[in-house]
């Protein structure tokens, strides 16, 4: 249960307000909204919406997107590659892409986020501030050990090429594994993968008999690593690679 409310207009007040009240940090509110109603806590949240994080535009030759722009946002700007605004139209139900947030779901590191796996080869950075100011890290490091503070916004790298397969139990449903594959403007190839590990990752394709891909009652340890192999070979070509 919510029981403090703190809606700040600045950064510094937001930052003193989490530290002083054990204070999560609110955005959409359609993963912590439930997750806090169960547990029955009293809690305080603080919420992002006025301190104008919600801008996508140009930052030298990469993409700026403010950590408070909604998923419905990305969709819909010409500014974001084609590859992420379809990825982010397969996130979620279009009531939850209305009001979860990019900083939302990156902080939330979910498993299947195909938006995730997405930024994840436009060797997307993410911005972070705390008391001791901001800081930039590349998602990988993110996901993999969060950075406590607030995420202000990500800058992604423009340009290339980009192909997503992904198997799922039906066209609508999220998938079991997915695979992205982009080639850059000066010709590296980046694969990300879903499902595959405790959050989306970035792999060489050599690495993927390494993945241990926890099982579910959608797919066996062995039946993912199969799709892995089977869904990165087939982006890869599709990105003019040949593996
Ligand atoms: C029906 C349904 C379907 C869903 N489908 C998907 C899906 O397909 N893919 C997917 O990835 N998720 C899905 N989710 C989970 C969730 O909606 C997403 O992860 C969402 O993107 C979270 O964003 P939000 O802005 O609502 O974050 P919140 O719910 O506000 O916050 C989520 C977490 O991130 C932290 N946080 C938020 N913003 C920041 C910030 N700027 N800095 C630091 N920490 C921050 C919060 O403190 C909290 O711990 C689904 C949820 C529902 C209810």
């Amino acid at each position: 249960m919510i029981r403090t409310y703190h809606r700040p207009t600045t950064l510094e007040d937001a930052l003193s307000l989490l530290e002083s009240d054990d204070a999560a940090v609110l955005a959409g509110g359609t993963s912590l909204i439930p997750s806090l109603i169960p547990a029955g806590t009293a809690t305080a949240v603080v919420d992002l919406q006025d301190l104008d994080l919600d801008t996508i535009g140009l930052d030298n030759d990469r993409i700026a997107i403010g950590a408070m722009a909604r998923i419905r946002d990305l969709v819909e700007s010409d500014l974001v590659p084609l590859i992420l605004r379809d990825l982010a139209r397969r996130e979620a139900p279009n009531t939850i892409r209305n009001a979860a947030t990019l900083g939302g779901t990156i902080a939330s590191r979910d498993p299947e986020s195909e938006l995730v796996a997405g930024l994840l080869v436009h060797d997307t950075r993410v911005t972070i501030v705390t008391g001791d100011g901001p800081q930039t890290v590349a998602l990988p490091d993110y996901l993999a050990t969060p950075t406590p503070g607030i995420i202000t916004g990500v800058t992604i790298e423009r340009g290339g090429a980009a192909k997503a397969q992904r198997t799922g139990r039906t066209p609508a449903d999220r998938p079991i594994v997915m695979a992205v594959a982009r080639r850059t403007d000066d010709g590296a190839v980046h694969l990300a993968l879903t499902g595959i590990a405790a959050f989306p990752v970035l792999v060489d394709v050599g690495e993927l008999t390494a993945f241990d891909p926890p099982g579910d009652f959608r797919g066996t340890t062995e039946y993912r690593r199969h799709l892995a192999e089977t869904l990165a070979a087939r982006v890869i070509t599709a990105v003019g690679e040949s593996i």
